[in-house]
């Protein structure tokens, strides 16, 4: 009979969310760490210093370069390649692919083991497909450098209304002498900003219309606009003013400053915009949802005997 998993000892905090068909699970917090996976899309949105749970992603969408998104690399491919599991699929900005992939390389030197991976660039408006009906589109954000977001989207086929009614085996001859007789439905499911400043990419239709939006308000204070500005952060005085804009039906805050206690940032918010529009406004880090790593680690395969 086989043992069930043992569990982490680590005793840091992660959130787990459930959000209708899909679930939530991360860390986030500016200048720390930022990994966020959406188990049921098989998707890792950066990779923080990768704790246990991100290794069960098959798929890691980096944003940008910050320690704080993508320590974890090397960690979640060599991990991985010594549990059995298959080579990770990273996702990254087309600009930073060539130093990455050398810092990968170098790892193999240093670990004396040949990690497979496979690296993906990728450019603002790319749509990477991951099945027929699954794909991920980049879109460029504002950090100052170069910085991605992505977004998870459910691609369907429909059959054109001027095709309703049509009987089967016609439909069939159609499609076989080349007649387009279905169109293209996508449905954006999550969308993650990674760490951006306001601009443009709060117009993308992905990011105005997944079902959950995921974005960082690193700064609530008054007196912290300026350090927004600086560090092209989102403050909360430029995302009420977008809010209007952003019709998902979930909204997660992430990458939320040390500096601002959670209590303190909820209450600025909600005085801001109301009662009303908090309901769709999880704080990713807010302690009440938040659980032990052991407590999130349920959908991480057992580990194998030489995993350390
Ligand atoms: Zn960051
Ligand atoms: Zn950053």
């Amino acid at each position: 009979m086989s043992q069930p998993p043992e569990k982490s000892f680590l005793v840091q905090k992660f959130a787990k969310l459930g959000l209708g068909a899909l679930h939530v699970i991360g860390y986030s917090v500016a200048g720390e760490e930022t990994v966020i996976q959406v188990p049921e899309l098989n998707i890792c949105f950066d990779i923080g210093r990768s704790p246990y749970f991100a290794l069960t992603s098959d798929i890691v969408c980096i944003t940008h370069s910050h320690m704080d998104h993508i320590a974890g690399l090397g960690y979640y491919l060599s991990q991985r390649n010594f549990q059995g599991m298959k080579p990770g699929t990273i996702l990254i900005p087309r600009e930073i692919e060539r130093p990455v992939d050398a810092l990968l390389k170098c790892w193999r030197d240093v670990e004396r083991q040949g990690t497979p991976y496979t690296l993906v660039p990728m450019s603002p408006g790319q749509l990477f497909d991951v099945r027929k009906d699954f794909g991920i589109r980049a879109f460029a954000t504002h950090h100052g450098g170069v910085s991605l977001g992505y977004a998870a989207i459910s691609v369907r086929e429909k059959l054109k209304p001027e095709y309703m009614g049509t009987p089967g085996p016609e439909l069939a001859k159609m499609r076989k002498s080349g007649v387009e007789i279905q169109y293209r439905v996508e449905v954006p499911l999550v969308a993650f900003l990674g760490d951006t400043t306001a601009g443009p990419v709060f117009d993308q239709p992905d990011v105005q219309n997944a079902q959950i939006l995921i974005t960082e308000v690193t700064f609530f204070d008054p007196d912290h606009r300026a350090k927004a500005k600086a560090g092209k952060h989102l403050h909360v005085d430029a995302f009420v003013d977008l809010l209007p804009k952003l019709k998902n039906e979930h909204i997660i805050i992430m990458h939320v400053s040390r500096r601002s206690g959670m209590r303190r940032v909820k209450n600025i918010l909600r005085r801001k915009i109301g009662e009303g529009q908090m309901q769709r406004i999880t704080f990713l880090m807010d302690l009440e949802d938040a659980r032990d790593e052991g407590e999130v680690e349920e959908l991480a395969p057992p580990p194998a005997e030489n995993a350390e």
